[in-house]
């Protein structure tokens, strides 16, 4: 009665282990979100950061195959649930994928469920000392995503990235975005346009197929830092898709780099 209740005490001493929590947050899906959330761990951990990344993305779960842990089963110790251990980099994992047999396995988990999943994923796992946890969570300002941000602030995060497109549609949805995360006492790190423009592998000239500046006139009008701009490359899509580090196979790509920057600023 009156006395501190357990499970946020243990959430509480985890979450003290790691000196940032960073969120990261989209309007809508296929902007880039869990891209960016795999490759930014991987570019911290190279600046010799220690990792984690957290997928809260119940429904969607890609961390495992961007981390190259896909397959993998988590196993529970003494300490709890021990996370993944990327081969890029040594960046911890834990993703709902990983507790499914089956990555196909769709999880449709509703309220409180997956609320209590989301608190037992930074509670129970054994992070140990991180310098970064990195937080994907589901696309847009739905109930579900309400769940995933309120269950974080508990874990007091340092703030959010937002990932948008350049696109008028993409950023719409991302006007909603920071409101959300306005009215929830968000603190929004900056915003990042991802897909903007494609610089050619031959010639290096860059085209804008979609329109552009948007993402960093939206951070302007609301007063956030921009943090820059990711180009559509080939090899960004085939490093994603078959697990590999971007940062490993392609180091000198002009994505590298804008991800190497975004590292350095957030
Ligand atoms: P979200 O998490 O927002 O749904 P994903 O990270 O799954 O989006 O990315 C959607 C698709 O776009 C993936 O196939 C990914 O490989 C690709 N992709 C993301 N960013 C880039 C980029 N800058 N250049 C090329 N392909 C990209």
């Amino acid at each position: 009665q009156g006395g501190r209740d357990p499970d946020q005490e243990l959430l509480d001493t985890r979450m003290r282990a790691v000196k940032h929590k960073i969120l990261i947050l989209s309007g809508k899906g296929g902007v880039g979100k869990s891209s960016v959330a795999a490759c930014l761990s991987m570019a911290l951990a190279e600046l010799s950061q220690k990792v984690g990344v957290v997928d809260l993305d119940i429904c969607g779960p890609s961390i495992p195959k961007l981390l190259a842990v896909e397959g993998r089963e988590v196993v529970n110790s003494q300490w709890g649930w021990k996370p993944l251990i990327s081969p890029h980099h040594g960046v911890k994992v834990m993703s709902v994928g990983s507790l499914l047999e089956q990555s196909d396995n769709a999880v449709i988990w509703r309220g409180p469920r997956k609320t209590a999943l989301i608190r037992r994923f930074l509670k129970d796992t054994f992070w140990g000392r991180l310098d970064v946890l990195i937080c994907d969570t589901p696309p847009g300002t739905s109930d579900e995503h309400l769940t995933v941000v309120k269950a974080m602030k508990s874990a007091d995060p340092d703030g959010a990235v937002i990932v948008t497109t350049p696109q008028e549609v993409a950023i719409a949805t991302i006007r909603k975005e920071l409101n959300f995360c306005r009215k929830l006492g968000v603190r929004v790190i900056g915003v990042v346009e991802n897909m903007s423009g494609f610089v050619c592998p031959c010639c290096q000239e860059r085209t804008d197929i979609f329109s552009s500046g948007a993402g960093e006139r939206l951070a302007g009008e609301y007063g956030v830092p921009f943090l820059g701009r990711i180009p559509i490359v080939q090899h960004l899509t085939q490093c994603c898709e078959e697990g590999r580090s971007i940062f490993q196979s392609h180091p000198e790509s002009p994505a590298a780099s804008a991800l190497m920057q975004l590292a350095q600023r957030v």
